[in-house]
């Protein structure tokens, strides 16, 4: 056989080779993709005769939600989940559980699972409609469902080096800080899945002085910078040494999120910064929160920190004034923990309405962005014994959120060109201010709400945007006029409109908006058809206030004083937001002072053993 030939044969062997592992890996991706968007039947198999088998759809969080029931007029025999698109550790929970929970309690009444409540709402309303669509009354499975029997619960000690209390971004990463350290870990979260309000953060990570932005040249991304745009967006209020300490290991950060495998690929203009870059965003543009969380998850997973969920801890342990643990419940125990050091990573308390109307009566009523779990437990656990907090009343609005669910438009999309219009179609604020800023700006609008509108071109360039076209959030329109139209607006606010449109188009060529004032997230026109907007109006998003710590994450008392062996990390705290928090540095938080809270426990279990 010549050379010629052998290298023809070489060549078609590596052909082979190459599309048989194209073949395996599509089969691999195509089953993963069945095995994440279905689920098992729930149910029996003795059915009756005259039992229907039906199908039933509603919206969830990120598409529809599909199911299959078998059921005649007095029994739901079966119920499988045929499709869905909810988010994979969180709806997915759900779709999960409520099939189980309606065909056991033969009821569609049954609580929602903490924490996935739409998605929850969405399998119950997908299972309604298919018994309606069989002419079965729903109403006939509204019956009450009884409280289950309390059970006695049975008390159990644990020990550990360190134990962290909640897991959402702060106690992943404290916790994985701490066992790379070699500490014992054990993580508690309360609600039946990790993640948190962190797995809600969309836009991306605030960091200075990275490798990623000196390779792109974004000289003003200093240090200094980015301590001085958190400090005169929080109007001053927050405390300066803890700015320091987010914006100086925010570079660090980065890097160490490389070791668990999570990278980012660009960087885009933080609102408010004047132009100023620090959003880091994962490739694609998909959601910052979910991809770190996963990331982050997977660690855990790894390193084979004890994670308990549904575990809710209840009180902070101390002998002669040192936190040596925890108490904590789930389902059927009662723990004690006992631990060398104790990381309250807890979250805020966006979801506590009790709690932020005594701040601020007018938050009685408005729409929260805020999971289920975010209630302030930290803090009042931290204060029993002895804690300090610092800016309690200082809530944030966000600008962009649906009034009908509390679904967030993440700032991303202003960073990438979008825009926001009153129903009069006209723009007045500069759009990319500070979150209080436009917030105010909003609520002095005409009928209580406004429009983010945006263009196929950003559609394009952020996937996370998808999710809300799924949704159904969007409403869209071929030309400027048509997308007025289907807005509702009259037709002066439609004239109105298309004149918003092609100025803001016109500035955006210019990089200069003389109206506004506007001088970031304006790479970008929005000429792309079709055209998009959603219709949203400010809601709580996210408490800057908390528990008192310094720049090691060590908690302060109400003296002034470390308590020893207590330390707290993430939303729990104060004293870092100050009085606005800057779009992108609630995940610059979570991983600088979760890295931080894990060394310092870490280091203080090691000192005692
Ligand atoms: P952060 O961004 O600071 O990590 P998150 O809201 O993402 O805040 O996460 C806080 C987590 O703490 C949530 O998952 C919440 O359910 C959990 N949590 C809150 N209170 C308790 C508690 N008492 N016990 C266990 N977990 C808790």
């Amino acid at each position: 056989m010549d050379k010629q030939e052998k290298k023809k044969r070489r060549e078609r062997w590596s052909d082979i080779v190459g599309i048989s592992c194209g073949i395996i890996l599509l089969i691999f991706l195509v089953v993963n993709i069945i095995q994440s968007h279905t689920v098992k039947t729930v149910g029996d198999t003795n059915i009756s005769a005259e039992a229907m088998t039906l199908t039933g759809t509603s919206m969830g969080r990120n598409g529809p939600v599909e199911v299959e029931v078998v059921a005649d007029a007095n029994r739901i025999y079966q119920i499988r989940v045929l499709n869905h698109e909810e988010t994979e550790g969180i709806g997915s929970v759900a779709v999960e559980k409520i099939p189980v929970s309606v065909y056991d309690n033969q009821s569609i009444e049954v609580d929602a699972v903490a924490g996935a409540t739409l998605t929850s709402e969405a399998v119950k309303a997908a299972i309604a409609d298919a018994l309606e669509s069989g002419g079965l009354n729903p109403d006939s499975f509204r019956r009450e469902v009884a409280a289950a029997a309390p059970v006695e619960k049975t008390p159990m000690e644990l020990d550990c080096d360190v134990v962290v209390v909640g897991a959402g971004g702060a106690g992943l990463t404290a916790s994985v800080l701490a066992t790379q350290e070699g500490k014992n870990v054990i993580l508690l979260e309360k609600i039946p899945f990790v993640g948190g309000n962190s797995l809600r953060a969309e836009g991306g990570m605030n960091a200075a002085g990275t490798n990623l932005e000196k390779e792109l040249g974004l000289d003003d991304s200093t240090v200094e910078n980015f301590t001085e745009d958190t400090l005169r967006l929080g109007h001053y209020l927050a405390n300066p040494e803890l700015v320091r300490t987010l914006a100086e290991n925010s570079s660090d950060a980065i890097e160490w999120l490389k070791t668990v495998d999570a990278t980012f690929t660009g960087v885009k203009a933080t609102g408010g910064c004047e132009g100023r870059k620090y959003l880091h965003q994962p490739e694609g543009g998909v959601a910052v929160g979910e991809y770190l969380v996963a990331k982050l998850k997977t660690q855990v997973e790894k390193l084979g920190i004890d994670v308990h969920v549904s575990t809710k801890a209840t009180e902070i342990l101390m002998e002669n004034g040192q936190a040596v643990g925890v108490m904590a419940e789930d389902a059927e125990h009662i723990y004690t923990i006992h631990a060398k050091a104790v990381v309250l990573a807890t979250g805020g308390f966006g979801a506590n309405f009790d709690l932020m109307s005594s701040y601020d009566p007018s938050l009685a009523n408005a729409v929260t962005t805020n999971h289920s779990g975010a209630t302030g437990d930290g803090i009042f656990m931290a204060q029993a014994v002895g804690a300090d907090t610092v800016d309690m009343e200082q809530i944030q609005l966000h600008p962009t959120v649906i009034q009908s669910d509390g679904s967030l438009v993440s700032e991303s999309f202003r960073s990438l060109g979008a825009i926001v219009v009153n129903t009069e179609g006209k723009r007045f604020v500069n759009d990319l201010a500070g979150r209080d800023v436009v917030s105010q700006a909003e609520l002095k609008q005409p009928d209580g709400y406004c429009f983010i509108i945006f263009d196929q071109n950003l559609v394009d360039h952020l996937a996370l945007s998808q999710r809300f076209i799924d949704g159904g959030y969007t409403i869209q329109g071929g030309t400027y006029e048509e997308l007025g139209k289907n807005m509702g607006l009259s037709d002066e606010a439609v004239k109105n409109f298309v004149n918003t449109m092609n100025t803001w188009n016109e500035s955006v060529a210019k990089g200069i908006d003389e109206e506004w004032g506007r001088n970031n997230g304006m790479d970008d026109d929005l000429s792309t058809a079709p055209f998009y907007a959603i219709k949203i109006a400010p809601g709580i998003h996210h408490t800057m206030g908390g528990i008192k710590i310094n720049t090691n994450a060590e908690v302060i008392d109400t003296s002034g004083n470390v308590i020893p062996g207590l330390f707290a990390c993430g939303e729990t705290t104060g004293g870092i937001h100050g009085g606005n928090r800057v779009g992108g540095n609630a995940v610059c938080d979570f991983i600088v002072f979760g890295r931080i809270a894990g060394k310092s426990a870490s280091d203080f279990a090691e000192a005692l053993s």
